[in-house]
């Protein structure tokens, strides 16, 4: 027996001072197989409840579609940074590469770039923060709701780079967008600069020493002012 465990059973009554009680349970718990009577009593009443337990595997739990499962790496997008590595406070993600030189084009100089050969996440020491995710600069790394990848031996959770793109087809989309947020200025900048490049088409390129006043031939592109066309609305 233990000395915290001698001093508890031996400590007087006025240590732990018992929580009077009131009411009926009160009175049924003073009397002799009260507190059988009472146990009895919580079993009767949590009987008649609706059980919130989920007969997981048989029923599969209704995940929010962010939910942090595991980790899944988009390769393609992958520059070897290695900003993932340095921050991930386990230490748990082993990144290997090389460098690849690209021969030189147009006169140009050579260039050189990183290629993976290795990208590894072990899932027994990873904690699941999610500062990977949030520190990568160009979108390799996504969460994805699958948990069921249990293993019986703990070698197996370090998953390797196959590995982990494939659980790239179980990443949700992306949630849509606010409707009622100012769309994205890219979108604007990508429509104007497609409606210049229909016009060049259309129109051919600009004359050397053409007269820049007159009477334009053609209008702006259909379904768009002539505000939007450039130095549209202007006199
Ligand atoms: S979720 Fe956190 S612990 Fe897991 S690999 Fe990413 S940074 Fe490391
Ligand atoms: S931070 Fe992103 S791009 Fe950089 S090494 Fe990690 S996954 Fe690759």
């Amino acid at each position: 027996m233990s000395p915290a465990h001698l001093w508890l059973t031996n400590a007087a009554p006025s240590a732990f001072p018992r929580r009077p009680q009131y009411g009926i349970m009160g009175l049924v718990g003073r009397l002799p197989g009260g507190g059988l009577a009472k146990g009895l009593a919580v079993t009767l009443r949590t009987m008649t409840r609706r059980s919130v337990t989920r007969q997981y595997p048989e029923v599969q739990p209704d995940l929010p579609p962010r939910s942090r499962g595991v980790i899944a790496l988009l390769e393609e997008n992958c520059t070897v940074c290695m900003l993932c590595a340095r921050e991930c406070p386990d230490w748990c993600i082993y990144i290997d590469s090389h460098k690849e030189t690209l021969p030189a084009e147009g006169g140009g100089r050579a260039r050189t770039r990183n290629v993976l050969d290795r990208f590894a996440i072990d899932f027994a020491l990873c904690m699941y923060c999610g500062i990977c995710i949030e520190v990568c600069p160009f979108d390799a790394l996504f969460w994805s709701p699958e948990f069921e990848y249990a293993e019986y031996d703990i070698a197996e959770l370090t998953h390797e780079k196959q590995r982990l793109r494939e659980w790239m087809w179980t990443v949700p989309p992306p949630q849509a967008h606010d409707p009622a947020a100012e769309p994205p200025k890219e979108i604007a900048a990508a429509e104007k600069a497609a409606a210049r490049a229909a016009r060049t088409s259309r129109n051919g390129p600009p004359a050397t020493g053409a007269p820049t006043t007159g009477t334009p031939t053609t209008g702006p592109p259909a379904g768009e002012s002539p505000s939007d066309s450039p130095g549209g609305g202007r006199p």
